[in-house]
C-alpha cells in the first residue's frame, strides 16, 4: 500500500522531480542499504545518496563559495594564527545552556543538507544516537559536536568566522583537510585546491613525519579543533573516543576517503571507527523532523550536569 507522506524539509531539484513521479513514496535503495541502527535516525524520504550533495543542492551557490574561500584562506600561517587567537579560552565564561542560547540564530553556510538553526541539528544528532541505544557520553557528544561554531560570537569576516550563513564562515564549518602538505583531490570541490596559497610550498608528507599521530598534525581550522580543546581545557569528563569524534568529524578525507593513513597510530585507527559511527548520526539525521527543543532540553541538561557542569571558559 502506498502511504501519503509529507515532503522532506529540503528538496533538491532532482528529489522534487522524483516526488512528482511518486518514486519516493517507497524507500529508495540508498535507504534500504542502511543498517538497522542508521534506520532508527534516518528519514526514509531522504535517501542516503541525497545527503552531501555538492553539485546541485538548493543551497549550492552558498556552499560553493564557502569552499572556495576555505581553500583560499586556510593556510598553515592562518591556522597557526587561529591557534594563538582561540586556545587561551579567554573570550567568555558561559554554561553550555547559555552557549546554546547564543547559538540559536546560527546557520551553517557549508551545509547542503540543513538550512535550519544548528542547535536543531545538534539535537537531531543526539536524539539519533540516543534512539540507537548508545551511552550517555556518546549522546552528549551528539549535542556538543558543533558547538565550536560559537566562535562566531568573537569572530569576524576577515577571519572567516561570521555567524550569518550569507557571510564568511570558512573557518567555522565545512570539511577539513590537513594543512602543510598537498591537499588530496578527495576533498569536496577539489577543483579549488589550486586556489590555496600554500600550493607548491609542501610536497610528500610536508611538515610531518610518518606515524606522527593525528594529534600532531594541523587541520584547516574550524569548530572541531576549537571545541575539542575547549572541552579538554575545562576538564570535561567525555572519554577519549568522544573527544576524537568532536576533533576529527569534519575531516572527511581521513574518516571517509582513507587519506592520511600514513600519519595514523594504532590509537588513531581505533578512534576512526568511533568517528565513523558518530558520522552516521551527524549526517543522516538532518532530514528528520525538527526537534522540540523545549521538551528535549531537561534530558540533555542532566547529561551536561554530569559531564560538563557549571560555567566554562570559552
Ligand atoms: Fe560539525
Ligand atoms: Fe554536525
Amino acid at each position: 500500500m502506498v502511504t501519503v507522506v509529507t515532503a522532506p524539509i529540503l528538496l533538491s531539484p532532482k528529489v522534487a522531480i522524483a516526488m512528482k513521479t511518486d518514486i519516493l513514496h517507497t524507500p529508495k535503495s540508498g535507504w534500504k542499504a542502511l543498517d538497522p541502527m542508521e534506520k532508527v535516525s534516518v528519514d526514509e524520504m531522504k535517501a542516503k545518496e541525497e545527503f552531501r550533495n555538492y553539485t546541485d543542492s538548493s543551497r549550492h551557490s552558498i556552499v560553493e563559495k564557502h569552499y572556495l574561500m576555505m581553500r583560499q584562506y586556510q593556510t598553515v600561517e592562518y591556522v597557526d594564527r587561529m591557534y594563538a587567537k582561540w586556545h587561551n579560552f579567554d573570550h567568555g565564561k558561559m554554561t553550555i545552556a547559555e552557549a546554546f542560547k547564543k547559538l540559536e540564530g546560527y546557520i551553517d553556510s557549508s551545509d547542503p543538507d540543513a538550512d535550519f538553526p544548528n542547535l536543531e541539528h545538534c539535537l537531531q544528532t543526539a536524539e539519533g544516537i540516543r534512539a540507537a541505544g548508545h551511552p550517555e557520553w556518546f549522546q552528549l557528544v551528539g549535542l556538543l559536536h558543533d558547538m565550536g561554531k560559537i566562535m562566531f560570537l568573537w569572530g569576524d569576516d576577515t577571519d572567516g568566522q561570521h555567524g550569518r550563513a550569507d557571510s564568511p564562515q570558512w573557518a567555522l564549518g565545512g570539511d577539513t583537510w590537513i594543512v602543510g602538505l598537498p591537499i588530496p583531490d578527495t576533498t569536496v570541490f577539489p577543483e579549488f585546491n589550486k586556489e590555496s596559497p600554500d600550493l607548491g610550498k609542501f610536497s610528500g608528507l610536508g611538515l610531518y613525519k610518518a606515524k606522527c599521530g593525528l594529534k600532531n598534525v594541523k587541520f584547516a581550522y574550524g569548530h572541531d579543533e576549537y571545541m575539542y580543546r575547549m572541552l579538554v581545557h575545562n576538564k570535561c569528563l567525555i572519554p577519549a573516543e568522544g573527544l576524537a569524534m568532536i576533533r576529527y568529524h569534519s575531516c572527511y578525507p581521513w574518516h571517509d576517503k582513507h587519506e592520511y593513513s600514513v600519519f595514523e597510530t594504532d590509537e588513531d585507527r581505533s578512534m576512526k571507527q568511533w568517528v565513523k559511527e558518530f558520522n552516521k548520526f551527524d549526517l543522516y539525521t538532518k532530514g528528520n523532523k525538527r526537534p522540540d527543543v523545549k521538551a528535549l532540553w531537561p534530558y540533555y541538561q542532566k547529561l551536561i550536569d554530569k559531564f560538563c557542569p557549571g560555567v566554562l571558559d570559552w
